[in-house]
């Protein structure tokens, strides 16, 4: 057993954390109260290999693992909460291509997104189908020309600004299984029919994009689709198996950067002429939220870990996204209350990240759907 990351993946680390801190410090609020993200930050993100180091280096990614891909979005989110997510939703849905994708399909759609140079994203989420992905009824009909779809989708990463999307279609509605319904198809943004509405206005990781999606016979040919027709609930789970092992790695981070701005405050702010971090009331808080991340970030890496060793692990994903987005909520708060008034107000980084941090509770998985996961698995 060997906690210690090797050489390569410290430099990765160290290469993101000098990234984040460079390009992301300056920006981060003005792009949080816009709703903007500047094209020029993917490009130079891609130009220096941090976009989906998963993907094979045939495909333009580094041919690394989802724990090299973890550290990076890891030391993003300890900087800003927001331009990671959309730096991590470019490559949102890859890991379809990757299980499943033909080989043309990986050549066609997965350079130009570890590039920098394209965006992508996965629409899963429906009006009437959240949690339970499987009632999903945006239609894709099968015909001579390929699949005809119709349809919307809610609170997607990359609506509106993505060149192609991974869409979870209804296909074959008749099968007796409601698990062998669903199919995924590769969506050009710029096919007619399709529309999208950003949503301006959410709680928190304003920089990044999501939309509401909608498709009006929308045509895309046979190629496109992804993997097994009918098929789709069961890849639709094997990606969220990746995924969810690396979205554990954002509440690791934003926990992080939570914690090292309170640990700044509470070393310059006094009260009652003393530093309050002098207070043993700060320094058990200190402990409690380092203690909590710790334990978060092993249990994440470890999740990623079984990934790339081929053992996946469904229990201890879920376990690893449930116990990460708890960490930042819980650890997110302490740190603002550490903050006083001063975080209340957005001035402040700590306050942006407050806002950030219900979302680890909810996409990917709420965290009442890990629960079920974990406790189903211990009972089966
Ligand atoms: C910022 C943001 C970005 C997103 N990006 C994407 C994206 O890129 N692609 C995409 O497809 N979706 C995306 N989503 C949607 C997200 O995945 C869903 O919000 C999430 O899956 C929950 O679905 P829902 O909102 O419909 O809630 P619901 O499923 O309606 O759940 C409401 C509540 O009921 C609980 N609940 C539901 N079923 C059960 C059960 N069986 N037992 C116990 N409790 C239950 C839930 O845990 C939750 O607390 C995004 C959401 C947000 C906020």
């Amino acid at each position: 057993m060997d906690f210690e990351l090797s050489k390569e993946q410290q430099d990765i680390q160290r290469a993101a954390r000098e990234f984040a801190r460079g390009e992301f410090k300056d920006i981060a609020r003005e792009c949080d109260i816009n709703e903007t993200f500047p094209r020029a930050l993917l490009e130079k993100a891609g130009e220096l290999g941090f976009l989906g180091v998963f993907i094979d280096e045939k495909y333009g990614g580094a041919g690394l693992g989802f724990l090299e891909h973890a550290l990076i979005l890891e030391e993003f989110w300890k900087v800003d909460p927001g331009l990671s997510q959309e730096l991590c939703s470019v490559t949102f849905g890859a890991e379809e291509f990757l299980l499943f994708g033909t080989e043309s399909q990986k050549m066609k759609y997965l350079p130009g997104i570890t590039s920098g140079e394209k965006i992508m994203g996965f629409a899963i989420t429906e009006p009437d189908a959240g949690s339970d992905t499987a009632s999903a009824i945006t239609s894709a009909v099968e015909d001579d020309n390929g699949f005809l779809i119709d349809g919307s989708k809610v609170m997607i990463g990359n609506g509106s600004v993505a060149d192609f999307l991974l869409v979870f279609c209804l296909t074959d509605p008749e099968e007796e299984s409601r698990y062998n319904r669903h199919s995924i198809l590769v969506v050009e943004t710029t096919r007619p029919g399709y529309d999208a509405d950003k949503i301006e206005g959410k709680m928190g990781l304003r920089a990044s994009d999501t939309a509401n999606i909608f498709f009006s016979a929308v045509q895309v040919p046979k190629d496109n689709l992804v993997g097994e027709k009918g098929n789709g609930f069961f890849q639709l789970m094997q990606f969220f198996d990746r995924s969810r092992a690396y979205v554990a790695a954002h509440g690791v981070g934003l926990a992080q950067g939570a914690l090292d701005l309170a640990v700044t405050h509470v070393k310059e702010r006094r009260q009652f002429g003393k530093k309050i971090s002098s207070f043993q009331a700060t320094q058990f808080k200190i402990a409690e939220m380092a203690t909590r991340i710790e334990l978060a970030r092993t249990l994440a890496y470890r999740a990623c870990w079984l990934v790339d060793h081929d053992k996946v692990d469904t229990k201890v994903i879920a376990m690893a996204k449930w116990a990460a987005g708890r960490t930042a909520v819980e650890v997110v708060d302490e740190a603002l209350q550490l903050h006083g008034g001063y975080g209340y107000m957005n001035d402040h980084d700590i306050e942006r990240f407050y806002r950030a941090a219900k979302v680890l509770e909810l996409y990917e998985g709420t965290k009442e759907i890990e629960k079920m996961i974990i406790g189903r698995r211990i009972l089966a």
